[in-house]
């Protein structure tokens, strides 16, 4: 029998009054399995979607303090559902919202940061036998008002929470039933991973894998939160997360991601003097537009090309940003491609492996793939490509290295 066990609920798994019920009945099952429960629930279905909706339909900019205010109100509809449908199982249940839950945060709004826990109220109600439901994404901040934890926020209250309960498992139940090698929608041939490292998962949240959110997982690292990923609709065992264990390094590559979210850019002919690509990505980064990859082209004649990606969505800001840029700097103008994609094979096995890169690159023109940039970290090679040739690309990737079922 386990100690604690928090379970955290996504939208999919609260989007109506029958999936209400049945994550009540998850949460009661697993009072076989833990004798202390709590859940961290999203709002429900695409309800934080809808409410940013609603806002930008009465003012392009609205006031962050009052997005704040509104986009809790999501969480808060899913707690008190779900501990009223608990209670009426004849099982003893409480929600809190964040601030109520002692999770406090700082700024941004709508993007803040867990700053401290402090869990009274919870281990109160715990020891009354209760079974505590809290509301995800959300916290109180310096000021005293509600605070958002950023898209997908529900995963690090729930990681947070586990880390500060000293939780024996973390459950993130979702509509899937665990982290895939591949998205299924694309390589059919894609398997369930058994277990796989916080670096893993890190560099699959970045280069586009949209399992869970990011800074839960780092948190989960920092904390050593061991998670199990799984369905709220099976009872199939899921994928657990967790530090790196000896026969993960077997695996040379655990899995294929891609982003289909990228544009590139180039700026042409940029005098070859020191400074100058300092002033590129400054003006970038004050204007808070990410950039990923980078490429500088070898000088000549006193002149070089600067490539690098952004995300699509940043397409319309950078633009006339960077061609102000590029004629200050005295470039030549600017060019983007907004027809590409990045796709990447990622696994801890790659430390110990050498030979990775180039046989990606060997299945790759082996489908005829051109390769535009790439990138590499310790257990990670990214390749931007044209984004037609995304799907190819990943079912290549997939089978050349031993991924397909
Ligand atoms: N409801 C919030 C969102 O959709 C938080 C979450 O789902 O984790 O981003
Ligand atoms: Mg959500």
């Amino acid at each position: 029998m386990m100690d604690l066990i928090v379970m955290k609920f996504g939208g999919s798994s609260v989007a109506n009054t029958e999936k209400i019920l049945n994550a009540a009945n998850r949460i009661i099952e697993n009072k076989k399995k833990a004798r202390r429960i709590v859940v961290v629930v999203s709002a429900p279905g695409d309800m934080t979607d809808d409410l940013i909706e609603k806002a930008n339909e009465i003012t392009e900019k609205p006031n962050e303090r009052e997005m704040d205010m509104l986009l809790a109100t999501g969480e808060q509809i899913s707690i008190a559902l779900l501990s009223m449908a608990i209670n009426n199982k004849s099982h003893d249940s409480i929600s809190f919202t964040g601030p109520q839950a002692g999770i406090y945060a700082g700024y941004p709004h709508t993007k803040a940061r867990i700053t401290k826990i402090m869990p009274v109220k919870i281990l109160q109600a715990l020891k009354q036998n209760k079974i505590v439901i809290v509301a995800g994404f959300q916290g109180l901040n310096p000021n005293e008002d509600i605070t958002t934890l950023g898209r997908g926020g529900s995963d690090l209250t729930a990681v947070a929470l586990a880390a500060a309960l000293k939780a024996d498992l973390c459950e993130i139940y979702t509509d899937v039933t665990g982290v895939y090698t591949t998205d299924p929608r694309v390589c059919s041939a894609a398997t369930k991973i058994d277990q796989i490292s916080y670096d893993e998962m890190l560099e699959m949240a970045g280069s586009g894998a949209q399992v869970m959110q990011a800074r839960s997982i780092e948190v989960a690292k920092k904390f050593n939160v061991i998670i199990e990923v799984k369905s709220s609709f099976s009872k199939e065992k899921g994928t657990i997360i967790s530090g790196e264990v000896k026969k993960m390094e077997e695996v040379v590559v655990s899995s294929v991601t891609f982003d289909r979210n990228q544009v590139k850019m180039s700026v042409l002919d940029l005098p070859d003097v020191p400074g100058i690509a300092a002033k590129v990505f400054g003006g970038l980064a004050k204007e808070n537009i990410n950039v990923d990859m980078i490429i500088q082209s070898s000088a000549r004649d006193g002149f070089n090309d600067i490539s690098f990606t952004i995300s699509r969505t940043d397409l319309k800001k950078t633009l006339p940003l960077l061609r102000k840029l590029s004629k200050k700097l005295k470039a030549q103008g600017v060019i983007y491609d907004d027809k590409v994609a990045k796709v990447s094979i990622v696994g801890v096995g790659m430390k110990s492996h050498p030979g990775v890169a180039s046989d990606m690159f060997n299945y790759l023109s082996d489908e005829g793939v051109n390769i535009h940039m790439i990138s590499t970290s310790e257990i990670k090679i990214s390749c931007i490509i044209n984004d037609k040739n995304v799907d190819k690309s990943v079912k290549a990737l997939h089978s050349g290295f031993k991924l397909d079922k």
